[in-house]
């Protein structure tokens, strides 16, 4: 059942509806990454749509080839935003995993990954685990003796930036100064036990700016990661969820993460879902509110999920603009996906570092002193890629930078 009530479409007919829109122009072709490695039909765009739809109308099989060019998608949304007839690659993608996982037992690591998301508790105990790994330099010896082989999981386990210790939040911070508004914070699954420092400070820009901030204890994993892997009746379930949960009457709940931003826009909370930098970027600035001037330079990567859906990139550059002296530019080759992508950096290890590769490339390149994201996925498999390199260069959001140009904190 939708959340208006209405009941929707058998999964074969939704698919169909979607994919006749492509008209086979193959102008998205050289624009995918899978297509540009590969260069064969079924690893592009126009392939992906022609296997399920095909899939759809049961003139082939879920068989093991079929799947395996679907799973290689990055789901990156590049086609999306070059298609000149609006294909809705996006949710096909989702459609079609769904149909995919109608006659599949998801692996067990899959299992395991998926209902650790939605167990805040659980999470945060394995972020103070990894924490404490990493501090007492257990880490540092798996990494020596080799134990990455074993498995890709614990290969990038054991390449993490150093985390902070993950804390609860309190469900409520006054804002400092006059107050102007009310705001929910979303803290997320994976953000909340390895990206305390970004809602720490997005808390903090958001409090120094007039906001009063609540951050709802019962709120769960947007279910970003359940509805790519076709498990629509579980994001649904947490999207119903997190409707109960923002359920007072604030000006917005703001994500710091872009994929979670796209997710819980899809969830149709009843506040509007804003994205942390889209947010802060279009509010007026109080004049109490001081910021140093600063002499480095700065190179942003635009994550996939803004610059293909959200479309919202371009706030990133606005946001630091307000730092005086501070030179920002876009990292090269935004355009192109770094790899991370959810959990393709997982499942598909040597082609996500590949696509990393041409990143770090660009960073060795540009120089910048510090590289800024909005995404929690691509800032851990850039920095771990750095540290890898022995490069000392970190990888922040925009607003963990922007707090510490802030003058005076309270
Ligand atoms: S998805 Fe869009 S750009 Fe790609 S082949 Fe179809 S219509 Fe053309
Ligand atoms: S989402 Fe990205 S990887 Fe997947 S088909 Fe589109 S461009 Fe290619």
């Amino acid at each position: 059942m939708q959340p208006d009530g209405s009941k929707p479409l058998p999964l074969s007919r939704q698919i169909n509806q979607l994919a006749e829109q492509c008209v086979k122009c193959g102008l998205c072709l050289p624009h995918c990454p899978t297509y540009q490695a590969d260069l064969t039909e079924n690893e592009s765009p126009r392939g992906r749509i022609a296997l399920l739809q095909a899939l759809a109308n049961g003139q082939l099989d879920a068989g093991p080839k079929l799947r395996e060019h679907i799973d290689h998608c990055l789901l990156c949304r590049r086609c999306e935003r070059v298609c000149p007839s609006g294909v809705q690659y996006g949710r096909l993608f989702d459609l079609g995993q769904q149909l995919l996982e109608q006659d599949r037992r998801p692996t067990r690591a899959a299992r395991l990954g998926l209902a650790l998301v939605t167990r805040p508790r659980w999470l945060r105990r394995l972020g103070r685990f990894i924490v404490l790994a990493q501090r007492s330099g257990l880490t540092g010896l798996a990494r020596r003796l080799g134990l990455g082989r074993l498995s890709p999981w614990l290969r990038r386990g054991l390449t993490l930036p150093p985390l902070p210790w993950p804390r609860p939040f309190a469900p409520r911070y006054p804002a400092y100064g006059t107050r102007r508004g009310q705001v929910a914070l979303f803290t997320g699954c994976i953000s909340a036990a390895a990206d305390h420092t970004t809602l720490n400070d997005t808390l903090e820009v958001l409090r120094h700016l007039g906001y009063e901030v609540l951050i709802p204890p019962a709120q769960q994993c947007c279910g970003a990661l359940h509805a790519h892997s076709g498990q629509h009746d579980r994001a649904d379930a947490l999207a119903a969820q997190n409707r109960g949960t923002f359920a007072e009457p604030v000006e917005a709940v703001i994500a710091t993460a872009t994929g979670c931003a796209i997710q819980l826009q899809d969830s149709q909370l009843t506040p509007p879902v804003a994205d942390a930098v889209s947010f802060i970027a279009g509010q007026p600035w109080p004049d109490t509110l001081q910021l140093r001037g600063g002499k480095e330079t700065v190179a942003v990567h635009e994550p996939c999920s803004a610059r293909n859906v959200l479309r919202n990139s371009d706030d990133s550059y606005l946001l630091l603009q307000r730092i005086p002296g501070l030179t920002v530019i876009p990292l090269a080759d935004n355009a192109t996906c770094c790899g991370a992508a959810g959990s393709y950096l997982l499942r598909h290890p040597a082609f996500a570092d590949q696509l990393r590769q041409r990143k770090l490339d660009g960073i060795v390149q540009q120089q910048p002193d510090r590289v800024v994201t909005t995404n929690i996925g691509c800032a851990l498999h850039l920095q771990s890629g750095l540290i890898a390199q022995h490069d000392r260069r970190s990888v922040m959001h925009p607003l963990t930078l922007l707090r510490e140009y802030i003058e005076r904190t309270p």
